[in-house]
């Protein structure tokens, strides 16, 4: 299924979205849960409601934290003049950074070379530590789209990647959590980014250098992962700038779009 957080009236409030492949020419919607997903058994509550008539936001708030993958695709560290790292390369973004479908990006001041990285994210669903790489799959809630927007002028000059990736807004994450797929699915999955509709990556998560559950064994070893934290995979070659008033997507097969526009911040 296909798990949306979305504001209708009040608060932001999880549904179960239904699309037009799912039932046929009817309209999509969103069936309404009670309560959060992630922290405990929720039931539908019988209200449905058009997929139009509500806006989605992001799927997922991380308690705790949005761990990045860098260099995880052998054509994308080539294209950074880069070597591939023989364990996965770690980084954070704050929680602060994420933001949903549709929200902008706000483009700050302090960099002249703002990127998208289309990426696929792994949302966890449960607290585990040194989950073995077999173990992987029992740990994933589910799948969902993100872009790692990066400025990548600071990516170089500061060394530590903290603020060339996570200013607010640099997480857009969504449109929702595809729970349906599994592990080997995952690993199958194209990868489009476009900026006003020009395809500027298009790749394929079986090109990770390291593989969904080897990241989930690596990054588990060293920090306890909690519901609703994120993992990004990483991302294919093409990358490249985004100036404001672009709109930039990024779909992934099975999962959806995710596009966002980029504002300057006033
Ligand atoms: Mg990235």
């Amino acid at each position: 299924m296909r798990i949306a957080r979305f504001v209708a009236q009040g608060d932001p409030t999880f549904g179960v979205v239904e699309l037009a492949e799912d039932q046929g020419p009817f309209p999509e919607t969103v069936a309404v849960l009670s309560g959060d997903p992630l922290a405990g058994p929720v039931k539908y509550t019988g209200e449905r409601l058009a997929l139009a008539d509500v806006r989605l936001v992001a799927p997922v708030i991380p308690r705790s934290k949005v761990v990045g993958i860098g260099r995880n695709y052998v054509e994308h560290a080539a294209e950074q003049q880069a070597e591939v790292p023989s364990e996965p390369l770690v980084f954070f973004k704050p929680n602060t950074s994420v933001i949903g479908p549709g929200e902008p990006i706000v483009y700050p001041p302090e960099t002249a070379n703002l990127h998208y990285e289309g990426e696929l994210a792994v949302v966890i669903g449960r607290i585990c530590r040194r989950v073995p790489v077999e173990m992987a799959a029992e740990v994933i809630f589910g799948y969902t789209v993100a872009n790692d927007v990066t400025a990548r002028d600071l990516q170089s000059a500061d060394g530590q990647w903290a603020r060339a990736k996570g200013f607010d807004s640099f997480c857009p994450l969504g449109p929702w959590i595809a729970t349906h797929i599994d592990l080997a699915e995952a690993g199958k999955l194209d990868i489009v980014t476009t900026v006003n509709g020009e395809v500027r990556q298009s790749g394929n998560t079986e090109d990770m250098v390291h593989s969904i559950a080897t990241l989930i064994a690596h990054v588990s070893a060293f920090t306890t992962l909690l519901p609703g934290d994120v993992i990004l995979t990483g991302t294919p070659a093409g990358i490249g700038p985004m100036n404001v008033g672009d709109k930039v997507s990024v779909t992934i097969s099975g999962i959806g779009t995710l596009t966002n526009p980029i504002l300057a911040e006033d």
